[in-house]
């Protein structure tokens, strides 16, 4: 393939291979060709093959486009738009336990216990079985006062009340709710009981004395039983009655008598609604009124306060 180079007659630049032949010279010793390049045969095309095979011609290096520069991304702005709402579910009763002292909380020093009730204990969880699907499905933080009925580990009532204080990661939750029921003829359409302000608890021998004195939770009690009272009514048809604390005389042998619920006492912070509702039948409440009974609560306590308007953990939304 050189031969003809040979014959070039002037400067031949091959494109592919780097080759340069002097005017006139004979590379093989064979005669020039009077200056008459066979171009169209003998210059290297754009593709490789059109070279000389011995002439090795380096592939031109692949030179990869610069990546493209990263789109910057919209850094978003978030924010605490609330706090969730921490409620202390407590059924009532579930078990047999032998009043004790408190050794801690509001109610230190003041005897307490908790007695099962038979129906009461059965339906009374079923309520709060499905207060507490309804209220977690609605963005709520639950906790019970107990797991299961009958209640496996015996809570006292003091203890109930010292869990609700701490519900909230150690602190207070936003509410309790206590969930009875009584005979509709002792309490007609049902009850509701809150924080009393300077209400008490003493023990039956001993004297030892609590006072509930928290104002602020009082306030805020009362201001949510008037929102329960309401929604209870219109659903149940009747006149659901809210009295601030219930009387506990030393004749019902307590191991302490006054007139506040030892839960409230036991948890000063926790503005707490103790219901009842009234059995219209001696067995227990029906399916129906199991299931009114929990929408009334539930519907309650989002008109008291929304699932974001509490004191847990914080929420943020990002725009
Ligand atoms: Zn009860």
């Amino acid at each position: 393939m050189l031969s003809w180079l040979g014959r070039a007659a002037g400067l031949l630049v091959v494109a592919c291979p780097l080759v340069l032949i002097p005017a006139g010279a004979a590379v093989d010793g064979s005669e020039p060709t009077n200056g008459v390049i066979p171009l169209a045969t003998n210059v290297c095309g754009s593709e490789a093959s059109d070279c000389d095979p011995t002439v090795r011609q380096e592939p031109t290096p692949q030179v990869s486009p610069d990546p493209p520069e990263p789109t910057p991304e919209a850094t978003p702005t978030c924010q605490v738009t609330g706090h969730q709402t921490v409620v202390f579910l407590d059924p009532g009763h579930g078990a047999n336990v032998t009043p004790q002292p408190a050794t801690s909380g509001g109610s230190e020093g003041i005897v307490s216990g908790e007695s099962a009730n038979g129906v009461e204990d059965v339906e009374v969880f079923a309520v709060a079985m499905k207060v507490q699907a309804a209220l977690e499905e609605a963005g709520y933080l639950v906790v019970l006062s107990r797991q299961a009925n009958p209640d496996p580990t015996g809570t006292a009532l003091w203890q109930r009340g010292n869990a609700a204080e701490a519900a909230n990661d150690g602190q207070p939750a936003d509410l309790a709710i206590s969930i009875h029921t009584d005979l509709a003829s002792s309490v007609g359409a049902g009850q509701i009981y809150y924080n009393k302000l300077g209400g008490y608890r003493q023990n039956n021998s001993g004297g030892t004395r609590q006072t509930f004195t928290n104002a602020q939770t009082a306030a805020t009690a009362e201001r949510y039983a008037v929102v329960f009272q309401a929604v209870r009514s219109a659903d149940q048809e009747g006149t659901v009655t809210i009295t601030a604390g219930h009387e506990f005389p030393a004749s019902r042998n307590l191991g302490s008598h006054g007139d506040i619920p030892i839960v409230m006492l036991s948890a000063p912070s926790v503005p707490w609604i103790y219901n009842e509702f009234g059995r219209t039948y001696q067995g227990g409440l029906t399916e129906e009124q199991i299931e009114l009974y929990a929408s009334s609560l539930v519907r309650a306590t989002q008109l008291a306060i929304g699932p974001t308007e509490g004191t847990g953990q914080a929420i943020t939304t990002c725009q």
